[in-house]
């Protein structure tokens, strides 16, 4: 099965977007005010939560002194009928930001991610990546002035007098690959990268620099990082990761030949598995990459392809 076919944390399209009606400045103020508008305040790139770490959602009705507080307001999209905002308490201190929200805490959404449902952690985590943004580009790189949000939070558009520049949210793609050995048995590359603990091992990644396709940056990233040439590649699926910005494409490939040369610098070192020996370290309690991670996936799907 391809990764793409299954749910990976933090995507799964779960908002409309209302791309065609966002830039009507008088719509958004009427969701804004729509008495079944949830609000998510956020704080510095965390969620603010209740005290059995739930994120807090507002109303409307509940949520002047949350807004009249807020650096930004931005609206995510259309739960069915309900319009959605993120609300940015960043400006405040963490006590703050606590108290306005009537939250118990402040958590990280990767934190919170095993039991939080799939929809509410896809929409804090778009929540975060779309308030980091903002709080990023307050001003124009062309001219220094000062930049405004518009369309819902999806523009900034520049206020200088001379230039009107818009700015759109960035993201910040990065390929992750399984790469497998040529012949027999089946055997996965995987490596451990610099500062990770002894025995910790990984799947291969890397960003797409400027000029590249994917397929470039990921022949390019396995010849620099492990010295691997591959044979072939295939697209597997990819992961919104906006921690802050990321998008990860997850792609199989298959090495030219099983000799593997690490950099040193970015990757300590690098040896293939078998699936066996991938087992083995799993029921020791050596997890497989993050639960919430494409790496996980990418290499829970090339252990059940063994079966
Ligand atoms: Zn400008």
């Amino acid at each position: 099965m391809r990764v793409a076919d299954r749910v990976l944390a933090y995507g799964g399209g779960w908002l409309d977007r209302a791309g065609a009606l966002r830039g009507n400045r008088e719509w958004i103020s009427a969701r804004l005010t729509d008495p079944g508008a949830v609000l998510l305040p956020l704080w510095r790139d965390h969620c603010l939560v209740t005290a059995d770490q739930t994120p807090v959602r507002l109303r409307p009705a509940d949520a002047a002194e949350v807004l009249t507080a807020a650096d930004e307001t931005v609206f995510l999209g259309l739960d069915g009928e309900a319009p959605v905002f993120a609300v940015d308490l960043s400006g405040r201190t963490a006590p703050e930001a606590v108290r306005l929200a009537g939250a118990a805490a402040t958590a990280d959404v990767r934190a919170l991610v095993a039991w939080l449902d799939p929809a509410q952690a896809a929409v804090q985590a778009y929540a975060r990546g779309l308030l980091h943004w903002h709080r990023q580009q307050r001003y124009c790189g062309s001219c220094g002035s000062a930049t405004v949000a518009r369309d819902g939070g999806h523009v900034r558009a520049c206020s200088g007098p001379r230039c009107g520049r818009l700015l759109f949210p960035r993201i910040e793609p990065a390929i992750i690959v399984l790469v497998e050995a040529p012949g027999s048995p089946d055997r996965c590359l995987l490596a451990r990268h610099a500062g990770a603990p002894e025995g910790a091992y990984s799947t291969l990644a890397g960003f797409v620099e400027v000029g590249e396709s994917l397929e470039d940056a990921v022949r390019r990233e396995m010849a620099e990082e492990a010295g691997v040439s591959l044979s072939a590649l295939s697209y597997q699926g990819s992961q919104a990761w906006p921690f802050p910005a990321g998008l990860m494409v997850g792609f199989r490939a298959t090495a030219a030949s099983e000799e593997v040369r690490v950099d040193g610098v970015e990757l300590l070192e690098a040896r293939w598995f078998t699936r066996d020996e991938l087992r083995r370290r799993a029921a020791e309690g050596r997890p497989l990459g993050r639960p919430d991670s494409i790496d996980h996936h990418l290499l829970g799907g090339w252990l059940a392809a063994g079966d």
